[in-house]
Protein backbone atom coordinates (compact mmCIF):
# COMPACT_ATOMS: atom_id res chain seq x y z
CA UNK A 1 0.00 0.00 0.00
CA UNK A 2 1.12 3.42 -1.10
CA UNK A 3 1.50 5.93 1.95
CA UNK A 4 -1.51 8.36 1.84
CA UNK A 5 -0.64 12.08 3.14
CA UNK A 6 -3.69 12.83 5.80
CA UNK A 7 -5.78 15.99 7.32
CA UNK A 8 -7.26 15.41 10.17
CA UNK A 9 -10.37 18.25 10.55
CA UNK A 10 -11.73 17.60 14.25
CA UNK A 11 -8.20 16.04 15.16
CA UNK A 12 -9.00 17.02 19.24
CA UNK A 13 -12.39 15.40 19.00
CA UNK A 14 -13.62 12.07 19.49
CA UNK A 15 -13.48 10.77 16.03
CA UNK A 16 -10.17 12.61 15.32
CA UNK A 17 -9.03 10.75 18.91
CA UNK A 18 -9.57 7.52 17.03
CA UNK A 19 -8.38 8.23 13.78
CA UNK A 20 -5.23 9.27 15.11
CA UNK A 21 -4.87 6.31 17.16
CA UNK A 22 -4.82 4.13 14.55
CA UNK A 23 -2.60 6.40 12.40
CA UNK A 24 -0.55 5.65 15.53
CA UNK A 25 -0.46 1.67 14.51
CA UNK A 26 -0.27 2.43 11.01
CA UNK A 27 2.83 4.95 11.10
CA UNK A 28 4.06 3.42 7.95
CA UNK A 29 1.50 3.81 5.76
CA UNK A 30 0.51 6.94 6.70
CA UNK A 31 1.68 10.75 6.92
CA UNK A 32 -0.43 12.93 8.84
CA UNK A 33 0.20 16.30 7.35
CA UNK A 34 -2.50 18.28 8.85
CA UNK A 35 -4.44 18.90 11.78
CA UNK A 36 -6.63 21.12 12.64
CA UNK A 37 -8.91 22.13 16.27
CA UNK A 38 -11.66 24.23 17.33
CA UNK A 39 -10.79 25.48 20.64
CA UNK A 40 -8.45 22.91 22.54
CA UNK A 41 -5.23 24.25 21.91
CA UNK A 42 -3.27 22.36 24.34
CA UNK A 43 -4.29 18.68 23.09
CA UNK A 44 -3.22 20.25 19.31
CA UNK A 45 -0.19 21.16 20.19
CA UNK A 46 0.65 17.76 22.33
CA UNK A 47 -0.94 15.82 18.71
CA UNK A 48 1.52 17.89 16.34
CA UNK A 49 4.42 17.76 18.98
CA UNK A 50 3.47 13.51 18.35
CA UNK A 51 2.68 13.75 14.60
CA UNK A 52 4.78 16.17 13.36
CA UNK A 53 2.58 17.80 10.81
CA UNK A 54 3.86 20.41 8.61
CA UNK A 55 0.37 22.28 9.06
CA UNK A 56 -1.82 23.47 12.17
CA UNK A 57 -5.10 24.83 12.48
CA UNK A 58 -6.93 26.48 15.13
CA UNK A 59 -10.31 28.39 15.04
CA UNK A 60 -10.04 30.36 18.19
CA UNK A 61 -8.15 33.19 17.11
CA UNK A 62 -6.68 33.79 21.14
CA UNK A 63 -5.28 30.77 20.55
CA UNK A 64 -2.81 31.33 17.74
CA UNK A 65 0.15 32.83 19.63
CA UNK A 66 0.28 29.87 22.07
CA UNK A 67 0.03 27.51 19.03
CA UNK A 68 2.97 29.28 16.80
CA UNK A 69 5.06 29.31 19.86
CA UNK A 70 4.46 25.55 20.76
CA UNK A 71 4.73 24.33 17.27
CA UNK A 72 7.40 25.54 15.93
CA UNK A 73 8.16 23.16 13.40
CA UNK A 74 4.57 23.48 11.60
CA UNK A 75 3.41 26.28 9.74
CA UNK A 76 -0.15 28.08 11.66
CA UNK A 77 -2.70 28.89 9.19
CA UNK A 78 -7.06 29.04 9.34
CA UNK A 79 -9.10 25.87 9.43
CA UNK A 80 -10.34 27.14 5.95
CA UNK A 81 -6.70 27.50 4.15
CA UNK A 82 -5.68 23.73 6.44
CA UNK A 83 -8.59 22.20 4.20
CA UNK A 84 -7.00 23.51 1.04
CA UNK A 85 -3.71 21.59 1.70
CA UNK A 86 -3.43 19.02 -0.75
CA UNK A 87 -3.31 15.69 1.13
CA UNK A 88 -4.65 11.94 -0.06
CA UNK A 89 -7.20 11.16 2.64
CA UNK A 90 -9.24 14.15 4.80
CA UNK A 91 -11.06 13.28 8.12
CA UNK A 92 -13.72 15.42 7.94
CA UNK A 93 -14.48 15.46 11.77
CA UNK A 94 -15.35 18.99 13.02
CA UNK A 95 -18.63 18.76 14.62
CA UNK A 96 -21.70 20.95 13.75
CA UNK A 97 -22.43 23.50 10.81
CA UNK A 98 -18.86 25.34 12.04
CA UNK A 99 -17.27 22.26 9.17
CA UNK A 100 -19.21 23.55 6.35
CA UNK A 101 -16.48 25.60 4.47
CA UNK A 102 -13.54 23.23 5.58
CA UNK A 103 -15.51 19.92 4.36
CA UNK A 104 -16.25 21.69 1.62
CA UNK A 105 -12.80 23.10 0.23
CA UNK A 106 -11.78 19.35 1.41
CA UNK A 107 -14.32 17.83 -0.93
CA UNK A 108 -12.64 20.17 -4.27
CA UNK A 109 -9.66 19.05 -4.06
CA UNK A 110 -10.84 15.82 -5.15
CA UNK A 111 -9.69 12.96 -3.14
CA UNK A 112 -10.53 10.61 -0.46
CA UNK A 113 -12.78 12.75 2.24
CA UNK A 114 -13.94 10.21 5.46
CA UNK A 115 -17.07 12.24 6.05
CA UNK A 116 -17.69 11.84 9.59
CA UNK A 117 -19.25 16.06 10.16
CA UNK A 118 -23.41 14.74 9.50
CA UNK A 119 -24.53 18.09 10.50
CA UNK A 120 -22.81 19.50 7.48
CA UNK A 121 -24.22 17.30 5.10
CA UNK A 122 -27.54 17.70 6.40
CA UNK A 123 -27.62 21.49 5.93
CA UNK A 124 -25.73 21.11 2.46
CA UNK A 125 -26.30 17.58 1.36
CA UNK A 126 -27.10 18.72 -2.32
CA UNK A 127 -24.40 20.96 -2.51
CA UNK A 128 -21.82 18.86 -1.39
CA UNK A 129 -22.88 16.10 -3.22
CA UNK A 130 -23.02 17.73 -6.63
CA UNK A 131 -19.46 18.98 -5.18
CA UNK A 132 -18.03 15.65 -4.78
CA UNK A 133 -19.52 14.14 -8.34
CA UNK A 134 -18.06 17.45 -10.37
CA UNK A 135 -14.57 17.45 -8.73
CA UNK A 136 -14.17 13.35 -9.07
CA UNK A 137 -14.28 13.24 -5.07
CA UNK A 138 -14.83 10.01 -3.16
CA UNK A 139 -16.47 10.08 -0.28
CA UNK A 140 -16.47 7.40 2.01
CA UNK A 141 -19.03 7.50 5.07
CA UNK A 142 -17.73 7.03 8.83
CA UNK A 143 -20.85 7.43 10.60
CA UNK A 144 -21.28 3.68 11.54
CA UNK A 145 -24.93 3.23 10.59
CA UNK A 146 -24.02 4.94 6.33
CA UNK A 147 -20.34 3.10 7.00
CA UNK A 148 -22.38 -0.46 7.18
CA UNK A 149 -25.04 1.00 4.47
CA UNK A 150 -21.73 2.20 2.36
CA UNK A 151 -20.25 -1.91 2.37
CA UNK A 152 -23.61 -3.92 1.15
CA UNK A 153 -24.76 -1.60 -1.10
CA UNK A 154 -24.60 -2.52 -4.57
CA UNK A 155 -24.48 0.54 -6.55
CA UNK A 156 -25.25 -1.59 -9.88
CA UNK A 157 -28.29 -2.82 -8.33
CA UNK A 158 -30.32 0.52 -6.87
CA UNK A 159 -32.97 -0.21 -8.41
CA UNK A 160 -33.53 -3.70 -6.62
CA UNK A 161 -32.73 -1.95 -3.44
CA UNK A 162 -36.25 -1.89 -1.17
CA UNK A 163 -35.59 0.36 1.61
CA UNK A 164 -32.18 1.14 3.91
CA UNK A 165 -32.55 0.21 7.74
CA UNK A 166 -31.10 2.27 9.62
CA UNK A 167 -30.45 0.98 13.43
CA UNK A 168 -30.68 2.81 16.11
CA UNK A 169 -29.54 1.95 20.10
CA UNK A 170 -32.17 3.53 21.37
CA UNK A 171 -30.27 5.67 23.52
CA UNK A 172 -30.05 6.30 27.21
CA UNK A 173 -33.99 6.92 27.23
CA UNK A 174 -35.44 4.25 25.93
CA UNK A 175 -38.13 2.45 27.51
CA UNK A 176 -38.44 5.47 30.10
CA UNK A 177 -42.18 7.10 30.00
CA UNK A 178 -42.75 10.82 29.85
CA UNK A 179 -42.63 11.83 33.19
CA UNK A 180 -39.59 10.50 33.32
CA UNK A 181 -37.73 12.02 30.45
CA UNK A 182 -39.55 15.74 32.21
CA UNK A 183 -36.45 15.10 34.67
CA UNK A 184 -33.48 14.47 32.39
CA UNK A 185 -29.95 15.57 33.41
CA UNK A 186 -27.45 16.65 31.18
CA UNK A 187 -25.07 13.99 33.09
CA UNK A 188 -27.68 11.74 32.19
CA UNK A 189 -28.07 12.51 28.36
CA UNK A 190 -24.17 11.88 27.77
CA UNK A 191 -23.99 8.75 29.02
CA UNK A 192 -24.82 6.52 25.93
CA UNK A 193 -25.15 2.81 26.50
CA UNK A 194 -23.40 1.64 24.13
CA UNK A 195 -21.12 4.19 22.49
CA UNK A 196 -18.78 6.76 23.78
CA UNK A 197 -18.65 9.83 21.88
CA UNK A 198 -18.47 13.68 21.40
CA UNK A 199 -21.13 15.17 23.89
CA UNK A 200 -23.12 17.29 20.89
CA UNK A 201 -23.48 13.66 19.57
CA UNK A 202 -24.20 12.07 22.51
CA UNK A 203 -27.41 14.29 24.02
CA UNK A 204 -28.79 13.53 19.96
CA UNK A 205 -28.72 10.26 20.60
CA UNK A 206 -30.89 10.77 23.30
CA UNK A 207 -33.28 12.83 21.92
CA UNK A 208 -33.01 10.41 18.51
CA UNK A 209 -32.12 13.83 16.48
CA UNK A 210 -29.05 11.86 15.90
CA UNK A 211 -30.77 9.21 14.03
CA UNK A 212 -33.36 11.96 12.00
CA UNK A 213 -30.10 13.81 10.94
CA UNK A 214 -29.00 10.13 10.10
CA UNK A 215 -32.10 9.39 7.82
CA UNK A 216 -31.31 12.59 6.06
CA UNK A 217 -27.70 11.81 5.67
CA UNK A 218 -28.60 8.30 4.17
CA UNK A 219 -30.86 10.48 1.77
CA UNK A 220 -28.28 12.41 0.63
CA UNK A 221 -25.33 9.87 0.82
CA UNK A 222 -27.51 7.34 -1.49
CA UNK A 223 -29.81 8.95 -3.25
CA UNK A 224 -32.72 7.82 -1.27
CA UNK A 225 -36.36 9.13 -1.05
CA UNK A 226 -37.37 9.18 2.59
CA UNK A 227 -39.68 6.16 2.04
CA UNK A 228 -37.27 3.90 1.28
CA UNK A 229 -35.26 4.48 5.01
CA UNK A 230 -36.68 2.77 7.97
CA UNK A 231 -35.14 3.25 11.54
CA UNK A 232 -34.93 0.43 13.59
CA UNK A 233 -34.18 0.02 17.31
CA UNK A 234 -31.69 -2.44 17.91
CA UNK A 235 -30.33 -1.82 21.51
CA UNK A 236 -27.43 -4.33 21.09
CA UNK A 237 -25.58 -1.59 18.85
CA UNK A 238 -23.76 -5.17 16.93
CA UNK A 239 -25.66 -4.65 13.59
CA UNK A 240 -24.67 -1.30 12.30
CA UNK A 241 -27.57 -1.19 9.59
CA UNK A 242 -29.15 -3.14 6.53
CA UNK A 243 -29.87 -2.84 2.69
CA UNK A 244 -33.04 -4.89 2.10
CA UNK A 245 -33.18 -5.74 -1.69
CA UNK A 246 -36.32 -7.03 -4.03
CA UNK A 247 -35.66 -10.47 -3.64
CA UNK A 248 -36.04 -10.56 -0.01
CA UNK A 249 -32.42 -10.42 0.87
CA UNK A 250 -31.04 -8.29 4.13
CA UNK A 251 -27.05 -7.81 3.88
CA UNK A 252 -26.27 -5.88 7.08
CA UNK A 253 -22.47 -5.52 8.33
CA UNK A 254 -21.69 -6.12 12.19
CA UNK A 255 -19.12 -4.74 14.38
CA UNK A 256 -17.89 -3.54 17.68
CA UNK A 257 -19.62 -0.92 18.83
CA UNK A 258 -16.45 1.06 18.38
CA UNK A 259 -15.76 3.95 15.48
CA UNK A 260 -12.06 2.93 15.15
CA UNK A 261 -14.02 -0.32 12.97
CA UNK A 262 -15.93 2.13 10.18
CA UNK A 263 -13.05 4.76 10.23
CA UNK A 264 -10.44 1.93 9.67
CA UNK A 265 -12.47 0.95 6.70
CA UNK A 266 -12.45 4.51 5.24
CA UNK A 267 -8.43 4.69 6.38
CA UNK A 268 -7.64 1.55 4.50
CA UNK A 269 -9.86 1.92 1.71
CA UNK A 270 -10.17 -0.10 -0.96
CA UNK A 271 -7.73 -2.27 1.28
CA UNK A 272 -8.55 -3.42 4.89
CA UNK A 273 -6.47 -2.45 7.71
CA UNK A 274 -6.53 -4.21 10.81
CA UNK A 275 -7.83 -2.25 14.13
CA UNK A 276 -6.64 -1.71 18.06
CA UNK A 277 -10.96 -2.33 18.39
CA UNK A 278 -11.44 -5.28 20.20
CA UNK A 279 -13.10 -8.09 17.95
CA UNK A 280 -16.40 -8.67 18.23
CA UNK A 281 -16.75 -12.29 19.95
CA UNK A 282 -19.96 -13.60 18.95
CA UNK A 283 -20.48 -16.69 21.02
CA UNK A 284 -20.88 -14.11 24.03
CA UNK A 285 -23.64 -12.37 22.00
CA UNK A 286 -27.50 -13.86 23.72
CA UNK A 287 -29.61 -11.86 21.55
CA UNK A 288 -30.15 -9.58 18.79
CA UNK A 289 -33.10 -7.73 19.38
CA UNK A 290 -34.99 -5.22 17.18
CA UNK A 291 -38.40 -2.88 18.25
CA UNK A 292 -40.25 0.05 16.76
CA UNK A 293 -39.07 3.38 17.89
CA UNK A 294 -41.79 5.13 19.69
CA UNK A 295 -42.17 8.26 17.66
CA UNK A 296 -44.79 9.69 20.12
CA UNK A 297 -41.72 10.31 22.22
CA UNK A 298 -39.00 10.82 20.28
CA UNK A 299 -40.39 13.33 17.76
CA UNK A 300 -37.64 13.95 16.32
CA UNK A 301 -38.01 10.74 13.98
CA UNK A 302 -41.76 11.89 13.26
CA UNK A 303 -40.46 15.49 12.60
CA UNK A 304 -37.43 14.52 9.93
CA UNK A 305 -40.44 13.53 7.57
CA UNK A 306 -41.78 16.49 6.90
CA UNK A 307 -38.34 18.05 6.67
CA UNK A 308 -37.16 15.93 4.02
CA UNK A 309 -40.46 16.64 2.08
CA UNK A 310 -39.55 20.45 2.59
CA UNK A 311 -36.23 20.05 1.02
CA UNK A 312 -33.06 21.51 1.73
CA UNK A 313 -34.31 24.93 3.62
CA UNK A 314 -35.71 23.02 5.90
CA UNK A 315 -32.66 20.49 6.83
CA UNK A 316 -31.20 23.65 7.38
CA UNK A 317 -33.29 25.11 10.03
CA UNK A 318 -33.74 21.58 11.74
CA UNK A 319 -30.11 20.81 12.11
CA UNK A 320 -29.21 24.67 13.54
CA UNK A 321 -32.26 24.66 15.79
CA UNK A 322 -31.13 21.33 17.02
CA UNK A 323 -27.22 22.74 17.62
CA UNK A 324 -28.67 25.44 19.31
CA UNK A 325 -31.44 24.18 21.58
CA UNK A 326 -28.94 20.75 22.18
CA UNK A 327 -26.22 23.11 23.76
CA UNK A 328 -28.55 24.97 25.34
CA UNK A 329 -29.92 21.54 27.27
CA UNK A 330 -26.11 21.19 27.99
CA UNK A 331 -26.26 24.27 29.60
CA UNK A 332 -29.00 23.90 31.84
CA UNK A 333 -30.87 26.61 30.11
CA UNK A 334 -33.83 24.52 29.09
CA UNK A 335 -35.15 20.79 30.16
CA UNK A 336 -34.89 18.46 27.89
CA UNK A 337 -37.96 18.23 26.02
CA UNK A 338 -37.76 21.36 25.52
CA UNK A 339 -35.26 20.64 23.00
CA UNK A 340 -38.18 19.46 20.37
CA UNK A 341 -40.23 22.38 21.30
CA UNK A 342 -37.31 24.59 20.28
CA UNK A 343 -37.20 23.17 16.79
CA UNK A 344 -40.64 22.47 15.73
CA UNK A 345 -40.81 26.28 16.94
CA UNK A 346 -37.83 27.62 14.51
CA UNK A 347 -39.38 25.12 11.54
CA UNK A 348 -42.43 27.16 11.75
CA UNK A 349 -41.09 30.36 12.06
CA UNK A 350 -38.69 29.99 9.25
CA UNK A 351 -40.14 31.09 5.61
CA UNK A 352 -39.60 29.40 2.40
CA UNK A 353 -36.48 29.59 1.24
CA UNK A 354 -34.14 28.52 -2.12
CA UNK A 355 -31.16 27.02 -1.09
CA UNK A 356 -28.62 27.81 -4.60
CA UNK A 357 -24.86 27.69 -3.08
CA UNK A 358 -22.98 28.05 0.30
CA UNK A 359 -24.01 31.85 1.31
CA UNK A 360 -27.82 30.59 1.54
CA UNK A 361 -27.37 27.53 3.74
CA UNK A 362 -24.67 29.82 5.69
CA UNK A 363 -27.21 32.80 5.80
CA UNK A 364 -30.14 30.48 6.71
CA UNK A 365 -28.22 28.56 9.26
CA UNK A 366 -27.11 32.32 11.01
CA UNK A 367 -31.29 33.32 10.66
CA UNK A 368 -32.50 29.93 12.29
CA UNK A 369 -29.77 30.46 15.29
CA UNK A 370 -30.99 33.72 15.98
CA UNK A 371 -34.83 32.37 16.05
CA UNK A 372 -34.09 29.48 18.60
CA UNK A 373 -31.92 31.36 21.11
CA UNK A 374 -34.84 34.30 20.95
CA UNK A 375 -37.40 31.03 21.62
CA UNK A 376 -35.04 30.01 24.14
CA UNK A 377 -33.75 33.23 26.51
CA UNK A 378 -37.86 34.10 26.25
CA UNK A 379 -38.69 31.60 28.46
CA UNK A 380 -39.45 32.89 32.08
CA UNK A 381 -37.05 30.44 34.23
CA UNK A 382 -33.68 30.26 32.71
CA UNK A 383 -31.71 28.51 34.90
CA UNK A 384 -33.19 24.27 35.03
CA UNK A 385 -33.21 23.06 38.70
CA UNK A 386 -33.45 19.39 38.68
CA UNK A 387 -35.34 17.48 41.39
P1 LIG B 1 -16.24 16.20 19.36
O1 LIG B 1 -17.00 17.28 20.01
O2 LIG B 1 -15.57 15.17 20.21
O3 LIG B 1 -15.10 16.85 18.41
C1 LIG B 1 -15.39 17.85 17.50
C2 LIG B 1 -14.15 18.39 16.82
O4 LIG B 1 -14.54 19.55 16.08
C3 LIG B 1 -13.05 18.83 17.79
O5 LIG B 1 -11.77 18.56 17.25
C4 LIG B 1 -13.27 20.33 17.85
O6 LIG B 1 -12.09 21.03 18.21
C5 LIG B 1 -13.69 20.65 16.43
N1 LIG B 1 -14.42 21.90 16.35
C6 LIG B 1 -15.45 22.32 17.13
N2 LIG B 1 -15.85 23.55 16.78
C7 LIG B 1 -15.05 23.95 15.76
C8 LIG B 1 -14.95 25.13 14.98
N3 LIG B 1 -15.75 26.18 15.19
N4 LIG B 1 -14.02 25.17 14.01
C9 LIG B 1 -13.18 24.14 13.79
N5 LIG B 1 -13.20 23.00 14.51
C10 LIG B 1 -14.14 22.91 15.48
O7 LIG B 1 -17.20 15.52 18.31
P2 LIG B 1 -17.15 14.03 17.73
O8 LIG B 1 -17.95 13.14 18.60
O9 LIG B 1 -15.75 13.68 17.38
O10 LIG B 1 -18.01 14.21 16.38
C11 LIG B 1 -17.47 14.84 15.23
C12 LIG B 1 -18.45 14.66 14.08
O11 LIG B 1 -18.56 13.27 13.80
C13 LIG B 1 -19.88 15.13 14.42
O12 LIG B 1 -20.45 15.68 13.28
C14 LIG B 1 -20.61 13.85 14.80
O13 LIG B 1 -21.98 13.89 14.54
C15 LIG B 1 -19.91 12.84 13.89
N6 LIG B 1 -19.94 11.47 14.39
C16 LIG B 1 -19.36 11.18 15.57
C17 LIG B 1 -19.40 9.88 16.07
C18 LIG B 1 -18.73 9.50 17.38
O14 LIG B 1 -18.72 8.34 17.74
N7 LIG B 1 -18.15 10.43 18.11
C19 LIG B 1 -20.06 8.89 15.35
C20 LIG B 1 -20.64 9.22 14.13
C21 LIG B 1 -20.58 10.52 13.65
MG1 LIG C 1 -24.32 6.96 13.70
Amino acid sequence: MERKSVTVLGATGSIGASTLDLIRHHHDRYDVRVLTAGSNVERLIRLAQEFKPEYVAIANQKSITQLKSQCPDSKVISVDEAALVDTDWTMAAIVGTAGLIPTMNAIQRGKQVAFASKECLVAAGNLMMRAVRDNGATLLPVDSEHNAIYQVFDDKQKSSVKRLILTASGGPFRGWNYEQMQTVTPAQAVAHPTWSMGAKISVDSATLMNKALEVIEAHYLFNMPSEKIDVIIHPQSLIHSMVEYNDGSILSQMGPSDMRTPIAYCLGWPERIDTSAPALDLETIQKLTFERPDTDKFKSLAMVRQVLREGQAACIVFNAANEIANQAFLDEKIPFLKIYDAIEESLCKMGKRTIDNMEDVIALDHDTRHITLKYISDRDNKKIHYA
